[in-house]
């Protein structure tokens, strides 16, 4: 089959097997040249494990640290006529590499939200590594069927009050124009905050904890994103952000939790980066591109594998004991530097159709948009045929 990039607005409905496996190799080369991590956890529980941050937390859990690994993630296998996603791709090519370099990859495709995936992971974790010392959460879904009520809730990015107008990027034709979004109703902040928010960390902990297959000072770790004023209504003011509240809170519910086992639930705050979750977000792909295009000059670029491995290295498993005043590690201290964000908003005042090459790094977003598919990598051939 030749794999050529399909994409419809904000997602690639195919992905390329030999770029993603790229991809996987490149985040390894990354972790490899900068060394191991000392001190960090043995065996690893990654949920959302294949793509984004996720991704990054397992290839930094087995190469930088030397960890076992169970990564549970939600992908479509390769059809005969169509390519797998390309989650799928990369935790096909994780495992490879991990078990070359004799580290147990344990690959669980399903529905994370569901009691059977839970069970599943707890009998995994049983018969191959009797304990995990570190759970890393880093899902991000449309849906989720609450597994006690049989309820399907949708998440939403809205704004939350009041209507939300921006200048947006149409990615594709490259035309500066607005977005409108109507404020949430009390459902749909309900429903996002059920998807993206607390509960279902806290039962995945909570399945584990009785279970027994928790090490003694498990260190659980979940995701989050402030950013900067721009996207303030529409993200940590909107519905995405009730759900990031909500995961703070459980934060320090598990953190209770697992305190008779000397355990702690962590939020990490980290940066934004070109995902497929952050290129559903409306304005992001602008924020990013100019994002970027300053970081660079300012030489504080970071992609996932560059922030995940400071997460670890610094933060998780180093001496920086730093948090904020809601206890939250906050690798995304260089994006929200006064003059990283002084030099994004000038952009942002200045921004058009006309002069959006020159003033963002669009170009390096839409390249990086299709590198997370496999695609447009430098000594791959797209015409050749390859097997799905
Ligand atoms: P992503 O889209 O790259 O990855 C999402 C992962 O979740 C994938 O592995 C996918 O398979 C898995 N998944 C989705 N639904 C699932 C289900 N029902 N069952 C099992 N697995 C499922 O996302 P990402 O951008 O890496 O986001 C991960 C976390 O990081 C999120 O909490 C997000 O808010 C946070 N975060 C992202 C950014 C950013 O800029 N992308 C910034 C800061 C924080």
């Amino acid at each position: 089959m030749i794999i050529k990039p399909k994409t419809r607005g904000f997602i690639c409905l195919t992905a390329h097997p030999l770029g993603c496996e790229r991809n996987v190799e490149e985040q390894i080369a990354y972790v490899s040249k900068n060394g191991p991590i000392s001190g960090g956890p043995r065996n690893v529980l990654v949920v959302g494990a294949s793509t984004g941050y996720g991704l990054a937390s397992r290839i930094v859990s087995s190469f930088g640290c030397g960890a076992n690994t169970i990564g549970v993630f939600f992908e479509r296998p390769a059809d005969v006529d169509r390519p797998a996603s390309a989650g799928w791709y990369n935790s096909i090519a994780f495992k490879k590499y991990a078990e070359g370099g004799n580290f147990i990859a344990e690959n669980i495709n399903g529905d994370a939200f569901s009691d059977e995936i839970k069970e599943k992971v707890v009998e995994v974790i049983k018969s191959k590594l009797v304990h995990v010392d570190c759970v890393i959460y880093s899902l991000a879904s449309p849906r989720r069927t609450d597994p006690r009520t049989g309820e399907t809730y949708k998440s939403v990015l809205k704004p939350i009050g009041n209507k939300f107008k921006s200048k947006t990027v149409n990615v594709d034709s490259g035309k500066i124009g607005d977005v409108e979004l109507e404020p949430a109703s009390a459902d749909e902040i309900v429903s996002t905050v059920k998807v993206m928010g607390g509960e279902d960390w806290k039962l995945w902990m909570q399945t584990l904890l009785r279970e027994n297959v928790l090490a003694d000072r498990i260190k659980t770790v979940a995701y989050s994103y402030i950013g900067p004023k721009v996207t303030r209504p529409i993200y940590s003011d909107g519905t995405i952000g009730r759900a990031k509240e909500d995961l703070d809170r459980a934060a320090d519910a598990i953190t209770h939790m697992l305190s008779k086992i000397g355990g702690k639930a962590i939020i990490s705050v980290n940066k934004a980066v070109v995902t497929q979750a952050s290129s559903a977000i409306p304005v992001v792909p602008l924020y990013i591109s100019m994002l970027f295009k300053v970081m660079k000059e300012k030489n504080l670029h970071e992609g996932c594998i560059e922030q995940i491995y400071r997460l670890f290295k610094n933060h998780l498993y180093g001496n920086d004991e730093s948090r904020d005043s809601y206890g939250r590690i906050r690798i995304d201290n260089f994006e929200l530097q006064e003059d990283v964000q002084g030099a994004v908003a000038e952009l942002w005042n200045r921004v058009s159709t006309e002069n959006l090459r020159e003033i963002t790094d669009i170009d390096d977003y839409r390249r990086e948009f299709l590198k997370l598919f496999g695609f447009g990598i430098d000594g791959i051939d797209y015409d050749a045929d390859v097997t799905p």
